[in-house]
This record gives structure tokens, C-alpha cells and sequence, in this order.
């Protein structure tokens, strides 16, 4: 039984694949064949004849015409250990227009119903912990930042993209970028506000050939601190929401200059973060974290339980009954759960981006 727990420490590092519907007026014949839970089958057409058939797993896969409610369903777990003081990390992966920022975000004209996993994040959160006000009092604030070719800028105030930031490591607070603007929200209508200023300096400047969001990493950090007010204990936990550069190869023939040392950065970054997260989930001993600003940023909270801290947390939940999940994280120093959305578009021109996206995905999942 154990071992089979043991087993499921797997699950801290969880994949998701979803797929984008055709757009309205599209006309295209799709690339993906057969989809059950955790399972995607993609033709991959041929001229001699007969198309191939290549098949992968991931923990979830979610087709095109499912509801950003049920994606959300599937999230929401992971997003309330943070307010148990884990560390989250959520990704969204995928080449430039299949579906990251709808996935994150939401579409341009936003509803209720199609508000993307940052806002509903934020409002579970919030519920939360106004549910749990007898026992802990919560302070919420956000970060968002973008990093784009290898720099870190700050969204937040008007002439942040003409200002480099530094990640540092502090004792008390871990791996952050303490220059980025630290906002306290309280409620939806707070987070809305931010984001919408984040987008606005984000596309200052930028044109339509010259999309910046699709060639810049864009990350909205959540940082929790709770006090038990039994106790007196203070928990801390961050949440990472990355809107990750298209993951797109560019043709090194047809670019250059600025834009080919963009693909050139983007290219070096999802490689590095895939690196990580393979040897995270390979139990590796030597995890790269150096290589890129992103894994850099996101060193303590990427990764999963080792086996003392899960043998702690086994013995506490279920022998002693006694401690409280705040508890195990000052016995072992913080955990983290991951969580990568990774996007594939349905056209069958886009099956080549298609396979190597789900090639990363599988690779780290
Ligand atoms: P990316 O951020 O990966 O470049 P977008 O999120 O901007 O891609 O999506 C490209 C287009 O497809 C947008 O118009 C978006 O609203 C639409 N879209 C993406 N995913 C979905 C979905 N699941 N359902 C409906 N429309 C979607
Ligand atoms: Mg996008």
C-alpha cells in the first residue's frame, strides 16, 4: 500500500492537455482522432496514402468543447493548498493561438462564464478564506511580471518594460523579485483591475505584427500569507499563473535579428523548464534550475514531496491526527504540486507543432 502511495507522489506533478475548437469559419480537417479521459490519438496525415496514428496520455485530456467551469473543476484542488502553504505552479504550453491565454485569461470579450483559471483562482481563494475567518486571517497580494528575452519587467506600473529586474533568494521569503510592484487584493474586482493594467502596459508599444504577448512569459504570482489564530503560526504560500511564450520553432532562415534572438531566448527557456521538470519527475538528484529566468524564478516551487516529507505527512495524517497541514510545512520546508496546461490547435497544418508540443508534455509528465 505504501509503495503505491509512494507511487502517487506522481501526482505532484500533473499534465493537462486541452484541446481549442475550430474557430467560427474555419474550415479545416482536424488532426485529433480519438480522446478519452487521459488519452489523445492524433492523425498525422501522409501523401503516400495511409495516415499515421500516434498516441499519448496525460493525467487529463480535455476536448475542444470543454467549459472553462470544468477545466476550472479540475484546478480548483490544487489552487486551495495554497492557502495551506504549498507552493503552485500552473502553466499553459502550447504554440502561438492554441488556446494559453483563453485557458488563463479568457477570450477578448469576457463573461462570466468564459473567465479564465486566474480569475476563478483568485475568487476561490478569496472564498475561502473568508470561510475560514474564525480560524486563520489571510493577506492575499499579486505580483505580475513578464520575462521577455531573459529580463525581467515589471506589468504593473506604466514604464516597467523599461526597467530590469533582479530575482533574488532571501531567507525569509524564498526565491522573489522584491522590485516587482506587490499588490493586496480582497476581492475579484481588485484582481480584474490589475490584470487589465498588466495587459495595457504589456501592449504599449507593441503592434499587430509585432504581438509582444506571444514571445514574452507572463506571470501573475499569488502570495498567501496565513496566521492561525490559535496558534499563532504564520503559513506561507505563493501561487505561479504562467502565460508561457508560443512554443512555436521558427525557421531560422526566414528570421533574423530581434526576432530571431527572441526565438532563440523562448526556445532556451522552454527547453530549460522542460529540463527541470523531467528531472524533478525523475527523482533526479542535480535539478537545472540555472539555465533560464524562468525555472529561476520558479526553483521553490517547482518540484514535489521527497520521500521524508511524505513519509512526515503520511504519519501526521493518518496515525496522529494531531497536526495541522501548516504544521508539516514548517517539519519539512514548503511542497510543491505543478500543474502544466499544455494546448494543441486542431488543424491538421498544425499537426507538426502538434506532436512536439505533446513530445514536451509527455516528456515531463
Ligand atoms: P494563445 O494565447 O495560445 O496564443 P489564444 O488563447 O489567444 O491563444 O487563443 C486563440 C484564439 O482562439 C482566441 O481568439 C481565443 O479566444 C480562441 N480560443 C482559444 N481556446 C478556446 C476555447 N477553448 N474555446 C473557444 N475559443 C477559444
Ligand atoms: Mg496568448
Amino acid at each position: 500500500k505504501l509503495y503505491n502511495q509512494v507511487q502517487d507522489l506522481k501526482g505532484s506533478i500533473r499534465v493537462y492537455c486541452r484541446i481549442r475548437p475550430f474557430l467560427p469559419g474555419q474550415v479545416s480537417s482536424s488532426t485529433v482522432g480519438c480522446i478519452d479521459d487521459g488519452n489523445i490519438t492524433i492523425i498525422t496525415p501522409s501523401k503516400s496514402g495511409k495516415d499515421g496514428r500516434k498516441s499519448f496520455s496525460f493525467n487529463k485530456v480535455f476536448g475542444p468543447s470543454s467549459t472553462q467551469d470544468e477545466v476550472f473543476l479540475d484546478t480548483q484542488p490544487l489552487i486551495r493548498s495554497v492557502l495551506d502553504g504549498y507552493n503552485v505552479c500552473i502553466f499553459a504550453y502550447g504554440q502561438t493561438g492554441s488556446g494559453k491565454t483563453f485557458t488563463m485569461s479568457g477570450p477578448k470579450n469576457m463573461t462570466e462564464q468564459t473567465q479564465g483559471v486566474n480569475y476563478r483562482a483568485l475568487g476561490d481563494l478569496f472564498n475561502l478564506a473568508e470561510k475560514r475567518k474564525g480560524t486563520f486571517v489571510y493577506d492575499i497580494a499579486v505580483q505580475m511580471i513578464e520575462i521577455y528575452n531573459e529580463q525581467v519587467r515589471d506589468l504593473l506600473i506604466s514604464d516597467g518594460l523599461n526597467k530590469r529586474l533582479e530575482i533574488r533568494n532571501n531567507s525569509q521569503n524564498g526565491i522573489n523579485v522584491p522590485d516587482a510592484s506587490l499588490v493586496r487584493v480582497a476581492s475579484t474586482m481588485d484582481v480584474m483591475e490589475l490584470m487589465n493594467i498588466g495587459h495595457r502596459n504589456r501592449t504599449v508599444g507593441a503592434t499587430a505584427l509585432n504581438d509582444r504577448s506571444s514571445r514574452s512569459h507572463s506571470c501573475l504570482t499569488v502570495h498567501v500569507q496565513g496566521k492561525d489564530l490559535t496558534s499563532g503560526n504564520i503559513i506561507r504560500g505563493c501561487m505561479h499563473l504562467v502565460d508561457l511564450a508560443g512554443s512555436e520553432r521558427v525557421d531560422k532562415s526566414e528570421v533574423t535579428g530581434e526576432r530571431l534572438k527572441e526565438a532563440q531566448h523562448i526556445n532556451k527557456s522552454l527547453s530549460a523548464l522542460g529540463d527541470v521538470i523531467a528531472s524533478l519527475a525523475q527523482k533526479n538528484a542535480h535539478v537545472p534550475y540555472r539555465n533560464s529566468k524562468l525555472t529561476q524564478l520558479l526553483q521553490d516551487s517547482l518540484g514535489k514531496m521527497t520521500l521524508l516529507q511524505f513519509l512526515v505527512h503520511q504519519t501526521i495524517e493518518y496515525n496522529l491526527h494531531c497536526f495541522s497541514l501548516s504544521y508539516i510545512n514548517v517539519l519539512t520546508g514548503g511542497q510543491a504540486k505543478t500543474l502544466m496546461f499544455v494546448h494543441i490547435s486542431p488543424e491538421s497544418d498544425a499537426v507538426g507543432e502538434t506532436i512536439s508540443t505533446l513530445k514536451f508534455a509527455e516528456r515531463v509528465s
